[in-house]
């Protein structure tokens, strides 16, 4: 088991970070990890945290279940339910923004996504570096997913490429990136989807907010902080797409953290919604966002 401590930035490079907050991983280890905040650009990330090799165990979870669909429980029912609708959403927002063709799934888990896409006429490949997750996503998508080796494929080959919350459980954030785009076709779309740190929901639940599920992912991204990491690949954010049932979802899982808890279900729509219609008020500022990139 061994920890590493970053002492530069991932989005900036500078080195003065101040304390943001402390939070206990409820769902695996019970560890407690610190979010720090870099006083440079604002970037909040996981630090220190687990090293590559160290962080397969704080997967080893029955209820993980984006690598495991056959986990049970009310909480993963109603992602699978929500996973129903989200699924048609982001095919259609894929065609939307790509032009149909070859499309690489980065972190595709058990390949719900990619097999919705074949299905749509688009011709996918994945990578997925869970075992479990990956012989489903095999499985499903009916041909071989990759287990991290980005150098498998063709340069500037994909017309998309997708991380569905995913960039936010990358060890080596900039090199993945950087490897990643050199995959994109000179117009190829980049869409990645994570959750926001400058919600009203992550603002609400604090340390219980459930997205920030420590050490799982090693970045809390707000809009300002992802558009400048992308900035500096030389990709250019062109629109950011709200997922709004995230904001239920997330609360839900937020409010099974809490010491005190709310009164259940009630609660768990009413912060949803309340965080869905704060962020279309104000800012745009929704539980987890979508953005999509091209070259610049
Ligand atoms: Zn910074």
């Amino acid at each position: 088991m061994s920890y590493e401590r970053l002492e530069k930035c991932p989005v900036c490079g500078k080195t003065d970070f101040r304390n943001k907050l402390v939070v206990e991983d409820k769902s695996v280890s019970q560890e407690s990890f610190a979010i720090v905040q870099c006083t440079a650009c604002g970037f909040q990330f996981t630090n220190p945290r687990p090293d590559a090799a160290s962080i397969g165990r704080y997967y080893e979870s029955d209820e993980y279940v984006s690598h495991n669909s056959a986990a049970a429980g009310l909480i993963n029912q109603a992602y699978k339910i929500a996973r129903f609708f989200t699924m048609r959403r982001k095919v259609a927002l894929l065609n939307k923004v790509a032009r149909k063709g070859k499309i690489l799934d980065y972190g595709c888990g058990t390949g719900h996504f990619l097999a919705a896409c074949k299905a749509n006429g688009w011709q996918v490949q994945g990578v997925e570096p869970s075992p479990r997750a990956r012989a489903e996503a095999t499985k499903r998508v009916g041909k071989p997913i990759e287990a991290d080796n980005l150098g498998a494929f063709e340069p500037s080959s994909f017309d998309a490429i997708t991380l569905w919350h995913v960039l936010e459980h990358v060890h080596d954030l900039n090199d993945t990136l950087r490897q990643l785009i050199g995959l994109l076709k000179p117009d190829g779309t980049l869409i990645i989807a994570v959750p926001n740190v400058d919600s009203p929901d992550a603002q609400h639940y604090r340390q219980d907010w459930a997205a920030y599920d420590v050490p799982r992912h090693l970045y809390h991204f707000s809009p300002k902080t992802l558009t400048q990491l992308l900035k500096k690949h030389k990709m250019q954010v062109q629109e950011t797409l709200p997922m709004m049932l995230d904001a239920y979802y997330v609360s839900m899982l937020s409010e099974k953290n809490r010491a005190e808890r709310g009164e259940g279900l009630l609660t768990v729509l009413r912060t949803g919604y309340h965080s869905n219609a704060q962020a279309a008020r104000r800012d745009g500022n929704y539980s987890s966002l979508t953005y999509v990139a091209k070259r610049k």
